[in-house]
């Protein structure tokens, strides 16, 4: 059984107060759910108060990004060692904006997953599409190289969770259809199969892309679907807590 996962990326929003009083009117909303597991990504500079909040609460201390060395002369970086000193439980790595916009090969990706598994560190490990990769039928070649090259030499997937993000569908309110979700789920499965035998069962792949609570029912009812990755709709208390709550949004669709 693989337990659900909904994680709120915030991507570069909410200073530490507006951080702090998304917690004061969430945390209420949430606090009996005990079925699945819940995770927020606050900025580097929220983890410290935001880990404080979330103690003794069932929502699990997330980190947008980090470096691949434990310490040095790396101006501007975070070392994994400095995530789990605030009790980060889960990273978000290669998610497609560091990719578009930090330059981040799937090779950096690969060393930051290694780093954070030497720590001890859970990943969260994005792969996707752009828009131009899927008109040309390219979908499964790229998310075959984001696999291959991103979980090279990783050879324990325990500490993995995969997020399937194609870039098209994020932040643009094109949440990929259920039938495009479903065959991308699969193909990653199948080759997390290829590299992890019967434990590739035991990996959760979430879906990112436009997820609002109007959509959560049906993409969380499709077949790989372990949980969501949500950015915009997360910065939201009330509809963060209503995708989390997906089971009673059956009616909005
Ligand atoms: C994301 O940033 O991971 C994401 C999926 O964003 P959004 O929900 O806004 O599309």
């Amino acid at each position: 059984m693989r337990t659900k996962f909904c994680v709120a990326n915030w991507k570069m929003h909410k200073t530490v107060k507006e951080a702090l009083a998304f917690l004061q009117d969430f945390i209420p909303l949430v606090d009996e759910i005990n079925d699945r597991e819940i995770g927020i990504a606050p900025t580097f500079v929220c983890l410290e108060s935001i880990g404080n909040a979330l103690k003794d609460t069932n929502i699990k201390l997330c980190a947008q990004n980090v470096f691949y060395e434990k310490k040095g002369a790396y101006t501007g970086e975070i070392s994994p060692i400095m995530l789990k000193d605030l009790n980060v439980e889960y990273v978000i790595i290669g998610h497609s904006e560091r990719r578009k916009y930090f330059y981040e090969t799937d090779e950096i990706i690969n060393r930051k997953i290694k780093a954070c598994i030497d720590e001890k560190l859970n990943v969260i490990f994005c792969i996707g599409e752009t828009i131009e990769e899927r008109q040309s039928n390219k979908t499964f070649d790229v998310l075959k190289r984001q696999i291959e090259k991103g979980l090279e030499n990783i050879n324990n997937p325990d500490a993995l969770v995969l997020a399937y993000e194609p870039v098209w569908a994020i932040g643009t309110g094109m949440v990929a259809s259920q039938a495009q979700i479903e065959e991308a789920h699969a193909f990653i499965r199948s080759q997390l199969k290829e590299l992890y035998y019967e434990k590739a069962d035991m990996i959760r792949i979430l879906y990112g892309g436009s997820v609002t609570p109007e959509n959560i029912y049906s993409i969380m009812n499709t077949e790989n679907v372990d949980g969501v990755l949500v950015g915009g709709a997360s910065l939201d208390p009330v509809k963060f807590a209503r995708i989390v709550r997906y089971e009673e949004q059956r009616r909005n669709e």
